[in-house]
Formats: structure tokens, C-alpha cells, sequence
């Protein structure tokens, strides 16, 4: 059996040990581990790096089937497993849509073909994203890829009745739906936050509340028929204090954030670069703060990285004709590293929490977001630090280049990636 030593890192951020590796599952973690005498084990030293369970993203655009000029789920799951992922959440608004058995069974096969991480795909929530009926809810999570969490993503599931409906049939289960909130009418033709900025440059303006009156909403519904909701990708302080209320009832709502909301603000957009442009809008500096505040004291339970990928006629045109959407997989861990946990106000054992171990849970992901210990499956990432490096759009392993971090320095880098006991990763270096 084929067998790894990682020697020496710190697991997550505490004491040193040894991990040691046999087939697809962790054997022993320990000081000084001997080796098993039979075995060839490969020896790797981790002295220095930080050990995580590898990292779970709950919402990814893959873009296969359909969008294959952006990426594919190879390119894709490439850079999920360059940023130290060995799970994503392949969203569900791809040529055709997956919103059938049929298309979700496509892409975990594809996942499987690729074999750098665990693909699930998500499930649509309405019939080609219309929002005018529900898709086979059930019939994708009784198929092969067991799809336990929906979503229109891109779109919001605007109508009521169907929401009800929706929750309803996948509390039998224990699915979720992942909610985009974003009230149509509200928001049509919207370039950017609705700021004094968008009047001075002549851009539409897309009001926080349209958001947060879906949030809103949808925490009531959640309440009233006790079930779980997920609010993807919060983006205002009212966002925020919207969850912390409907945790403090007692709501089944978690929240997710994502690095360049927690990163960026919409002063970024003064030079109308449509590289900056994304859905829901970058906010106000206040609203960024209350976001990371959020992310620290648990209001916002985890991040995804809403990896969205565009080709460059996409996003190196007028920032009017631009695509909403920013990749993001290959910079979450660094942006995270840089933005709380250099400035002390998250511990690495709270980015394994928020970047790991709670999205595994909310997708019911098996195998994944573990504790490091005998007897889970090896999914680890180790990340040097210390080590600062700049971002640059050539050096993506993405197909698209569309990071809005370009020229940005972050502090700690991926150096190992092991899926399933495999190296998919080794010295930041892509091995397949
Ligand atoms: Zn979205
Ligand atoms: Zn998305």
C-alpha cells in the first residue's frame, strides 16, 4: 500500500506531529512516527507549514457543461486542488442546466474522471433557472450524485410559493438550498453598488436592499417552516445583522462570504475596470468591515469562493458590456491568511472551521472537513505562513484569469495538497 509521511507541521496552527498517510486514509498522527516496516513511504517535510483538513468550497462554477471557453471541470478542479481544495460544489447554472439527474451525473462523472478532488454537483432549484417551476428535486438527490444542496445561483429563487415548495420537499431529506438573494425588479440593469461612486461614474446602481429584503425573507420562511437555508455570498453590514438576528430566533440559516467582498471595496471600480465586476456588487468599506467582523465571531459561518470564470472578451471590455463574476479558487486560503489570521483576529483552527469543516457539514460532504486524525480520509492542505507572493492573472492554473487581486501581495501560500492519499499538490507545483 502506498504510504506518506508528512513530518513536522503544525496541525491546525497547535502542536507538531507527524501524519502518516496509508492508502487513501489517515494511519497514525504522532510525534516521531516510525515508519511501517513493510512499506515504501515517501517522506515529505512539513516543519514550518500549517496542516488543514483540505479545503471545502461550497460554491464553484465549474462551467461544464457549456461554458468550456471559461473553464472545465479538469481546469477547474486543477486550481481548486492548487488552492489546497478537495471538494467543491459545482453550481448548478451550466449549458444544459443541472437540473435533472441526467446533467449532475455528467458532472460527477467528469469530477471522477479528473480525480483532484470530490465534485458534487448542486442541483437547480427551478427547471432551467427560470423560476417558474420546480426541477427534480428529489430525483437528483436519489440518483448517483445524491445532491444535497440546491441552488439557482446566478439567479434568485424569486418566487415565494416555489421557495415554500422547494423547502418543503427537501426537508424530507435534509437538502438545502443555497439562496443568491438578489429582488429582481430591484435590481435590473444594475452595474454597481448603489453609491454616490456608481453617480459619479455613470453606472446603475444595485441597492444593498435588494438583498437583504431576500435575506430577509427567507430567514422568516426558514423559521416558519423550520428548515435549513444557506444565504450565499453576504455582501452589506445589514446582511449581516439580518443572520445575526435570525440566528438569535433560532433559524436553520447559515452564511457565506467570500474573499473579495471581505477584500475588496467598491473603490476598486474608479477605474471602471470590468475586472471588478461581480455579483452581488463590491460594497462600502463599513460594509467590508462588518464582514470580516462577521466572518470572526461566527455571525458568517463560512467562505466560498464564488469562483466565477470568464474568458478575457469577457472582462477586458467596457465595464458596461463586462461579465459579473471573478475567479477565486487559487486565492481564497491566501486572502484569508493575509486578512485574518495575520492580523489576529481568526486562529488557523478558525479558517480550517469556515474554509473546511463547516461547508463539509452544510453539504454533507463524507470524507471531508475531518479532523486530522487515525482513521479519516487523508484530505489535507499545508500552507507555508509566512511566505508573501503577488498575485498575477498569467500564473492561474484556472482557464480564466479574471482575479480582481492582480498586482495584490498576500501573505501564505499552498505548498502540499493530498486528495485521498494522493499528492495533487507538492512544493506549490500542480502533480496531474
Ligand atoms: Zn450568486
Ligand atoms: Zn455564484
Amino acid at each position: 500500500m502506498s504510504a506518506i509521511v508528512f513530518r513536522g507541521a503544525s496541525i491546525l496552527g497547535k502542536d507538531r506531529a507527524d501524519i502518516l498517510v496509508e492508502g487513501d486514509k489517515i494511519r497514525r498522527v504522532g510525534v516521531d512516527l516510525s515508519l511501517p516496516k513493510e512499506s515504501t513511504a515517501l517522506e515529505i517535510d512539513t516543519n514550518g507549514l500549517i496542516a488543514l483538513p483540505g479545503l471545502v468550497d461550497l460554491h464553484t462554477h465549474l462551467r461544464e457543461p457549456g461554458g468550456e471557453d471559461a473553464e472545465t471541470v479538469d481546469t477547474g478542479t486543477a486550481a481548486a486542488a492548487k488552492g489546497g481544495y478537495t471538494c467543491v460544489f459545482a453550481m448548478a447554472n451550466t449549458t444544459p442546466t443541472q437540473d435533472c439527474p441526467q446533467v449532475v451525473e455528467q458532472v460527477l462523472n467528469l469530477g471522477r474522471q479528473a480525480g483532484r478532488v470530490d465534485v458534487h454537483p448542486v442541483g437547480a432549484v427551478t427547471k432551467d433557472l427560470a423560476g417558474k417551476e420546480l426541477s427534480q428535486l428529489r430525483a437528483m438527490h436519489e440518483c448517483g450524485a445524491k445532491v444535497n444542496v440546491f441552488s439557482d445561483d446566478g439567479k434568485c429563487v424569486f418566487d415565494p410559493l416555489l421557495m415554500r415548495q422547494a423547502l418543503e420537499i427537501l426537508r424530507d431529506f435534509d437538502g438545502v438550498i443555497a439562496q443568491h438573494c438578489q429582488e429582481p425588479r430591484l435590481t435590473e440593469d444594475s452595474q454597481m453598488n448603489e453609491s454616490y461612486l456608481a453617480k459619479e461614474l455613470g453606472l446603475k446602481g444595485w441597492p444593498g436592499v435588494a438583498e437583504e429584503m431576500i435575506i430577509a425573507r427567507d430567514i422568516l420562511l426558514s423559521l416558519y417552516l423550520d428548515v435549513r437555508v444557506h444565504i450565499c455570498h453576504l455582501s452589506t453590514a445589514r446582511a449581516v445583522e439580518l443572520v445575526r438576528w435570525g440566528k438569535a430566533q433560532g433559524a436553520k440559516v447559515t452564511a457565506e462570504v467570500t474573499p473579495h467582498h471581505l477584500f475588496l471595496s467598491e473603490d476598486e471600480l474608479k477605474g471602471r475596470a470590468a475586472l471588478f465586476k461581480v455579483n452581488p456588487p463590491l460594497r462600502s468599506a463599513s460594509d467590508v468591515q462588518a464582514l470580516r467582523t462577521a466572518l470572526a465571531d461566527g455571525t458568517i459561518d463560512l467562505v466560498g469562493t464564488d469562483h466565477a470564470p470568464h474568458p478575457d472578451r469577457l472582462k477586458d471590455c467596457d465595464f458596461e458590456c463586462g461579465a459579473f463574476g471573478m475567479i477565486g479558487l487559487e486565492t481564497a486560503l491566501p486572502v484569508i491568511s493575509t486578512l485574518m489570521v495575520r492580523t489576529n483576529q481568526m486562529t488557523w483552527a478558525d479558517v480550517a472551521r469556515v474554509m473546511s469543516i463547516t461547508p463539509a457539514k452544510v453539504g454533507k460532504a463524507l470524507g471531508q472537513g475531518e479532523m486530522i486524525a487515525t482513521g479519516s480520509q487523508a484530505n489535507l492542505c499545508f500552507v507555508s505562513p509566512d511566505t508573501s507572493w503577488q498575485v498575477s492573472r498569467d500564473s492561474q492554473v484556472s482557464r480564466s484569469n479574471n482575479t480582481p487581486f492582480a498586482g495584490k501581495e498576500l501573505v501564505g501560500a499552498i505548498q502540499h495538497t493530498c486528495y485521498r492519499g494522493k499528492l495533487t499538490v507538492t512544493n506549490g507545483q500542480l502533480q496531474f
